[in-house]
Formats: structure tokens, C-alpha cells, sequence
């Protein structure tokens, strides 16, 4: 039985007393929260204070990026040893947001998921298609190029410790969801695929669905067969829209 996981992308959101009142808010809401694994990930600068907020709510938090290497002379970057020593527990590998705006590779996006593991954290690899590659019926060869890259790179049994979130880039931050439907076609194409080549880890992975996912829509999403919680981002930012996605886990 996979546990639902739903992870709040704050992008590059929050001050310090911002992201003190979010985490408060989520905290107080929390008791309700049945059966998710509640993860969020805010921005570098705001790690620790959200780890310190965090403590004993059983909440987990990670980052939205890493870089390749441990360390050395790579000047704005943040390494996996970093974020470890934060203690996160995930970090957000191949966003559409940096595929698309730093011109990341689907060989960067799978080494950035080894760089990930060796340091004990735990990747959740976003895959997901544009609007012209979907009308164009891309899908899932969009999809199935952006999966192959990294377990080239890693190997199946990676995916043992490892989500995959399936973040179509039309439904990001537009407000336009996939459908149950759409998702979870997308969801099985992906299990499926892994299964071929291990029908255990297959089964135990756990598959986000990640797009304009708001209180109103998550429990369409997540009630099908293979969508395993989501990748929120805009309603991850408001604490009451954010529970209400989570209860919906
Ligand atoms: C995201 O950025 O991962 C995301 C899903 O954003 P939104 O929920 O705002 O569409």
C-alpha cells in the first residue's frame, strides 16, 4: 500500500516571517491530515527556519534544486552534502521551471537524481509534456525520453528511493488541470513502464500528479488508481488551500 505524499513547491516565494506564519498555519491544521506524508519545500534561504518550525510535527521538508557536485568553486549553488546537513530529507530534481529557464538536460536532471541519492535524499524527478508535444501526441514519448534518461543513469533500483512527480507543463501555475482522467492515463504509462523492468519497485513507488492541483480538484486527482498524492505549488502557499489539498491525500 503506497502512502499518498503531498510536497508544497514555494518556488521562489516567502520572508522569513512569511514562511514562520505558513508553517504555523499548516501546523494548526494538521490533526486532520489523515493519511498523507505532508513534505514542503521552500526556497534555500528559508531551510532552517522552516526545519526549526518544523520540529516535532512530523512534517517533512526538503529543497527545490541541487547542484552535481559536493563542492568547490561553482559561486550561487547549493550542493547535496548542503542540504543534507539541513536535514532534508527530498529535494525537487528536473521542475519544468528549470528545464525550461536554466536549460537543463534530461542528462543534468539524471545526474542531479544520482547526486541526490549519494547524499542520502531522496529525489522526486518531475516528468511532464508541453502543450505543443501533447497536441502533437507526445506524450509519452516525451514522458518515457525524460525516464529513460535517468534510469540509464541510475539504474531501476533507484527508484526504490526515489518519487516521480508527472507535472504536465500547460496545467503549471495556469490553473488549467490535467483531468483525473488525463493524469492517470499519463500515471499508468509511467508505472507501467517501470514495471517492465521491476514490477516491485513499480508498485512501490509513489507517482505525484503536480498542476494546478487546489482543495476543489485534489480529491478527482488523487482517487485514481495510480496517482499517490501531488506536487503543489501556488496553493502550497496558502496554508487553509494547502490542508485542504492534504486532506485530500
Ligand atoms: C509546480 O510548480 O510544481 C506546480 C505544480 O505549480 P502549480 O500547483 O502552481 O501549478
Amino acid at each position: 500500500m503506497r502512502r499518498p505524499i503531498v510536497a508544497g513547491n514555494w518556488k521562489m516565494n516567502g520572508t522569513q516571517s512569511e514562511a514562520a506564519a505558513l508553517i504555523e498555519g499548516i501546523r494548526s491544521g494538521l490533526a486532520d491530515v489523515k493519511n498523507a506524508e505532508v513534505v514542503v519545500c521552500p526556497p534555500f534561504t528559508l531551510i532552517s527556519l522552516v526545519a526549526a518550525a518544523l520540529d516535532g510535527s512530523g512534517i517533512s521538508y526538503g529543497a527545490q534544486n541541487l547542484n552535481v557536485y559536493d563542492a568547490g568553486a561553482y559561486t550561487g549553488e547549493v550542493s547535496g552534502p548542503m542540504l543534507r546537513d539541513l536535514g532534508c530529507t527530498y529535494v525537487i530534481v528536473g521542475h519544468s521551471e528549470r528545464r525550461a529557464l536554466y536549460g537543463e538536460s534530461d542528462d543534468v536532471v539524471a545526474e542531479k537524481f544520482r547526486a541526490a541519492q549519494q547524499h542520502g535524499l531522496v529525489p522526486i524527478l518531475c516528468v511532464g509534456e508541453t502543450l505543443e508535444q501533447r497536441v502533437d501526441n507526445d506524450t509519452e514519448t516525451v514522458i518515457a525520453r525524460q525516464l529513460d534518461a535517468v534510469v540509464d543513469t541510475v539504474g531501476i533500483e533507484a527508484f526504490g528511493q526515489a518519487v516521480i512527480a508527472y507535472e504536465p507543463v500547460w496545467a503549471i501555475g495556469t490553473g488549467m488541470t490535467a483531468t483525473p482522467e488525463q493524469a492517470q492515463a499519463v500515471h499508468q504509462f509511467i508505472r507501467d513502464k517501470l514495471a517492465a523492468l521491476d514490477g516491485a519497485i513499480a508498485d512501490g513507488l509513489r507517482l505525484q500528479y503536480g498542476g494546478s492541483v487546489k482543495g476543489a480538484n485534489a480529491q478527482g486527482l488523487f482517487g485514481q488508481p495510480d496517482i499517490d498524492g501531488g506536487l503543489i505549488g501556488g496553493a502550497s502557499l496558502h496554508a487553509e488551500e494547502f490542508l485542504n489539498v492534504c486532506r485530500a491525500g
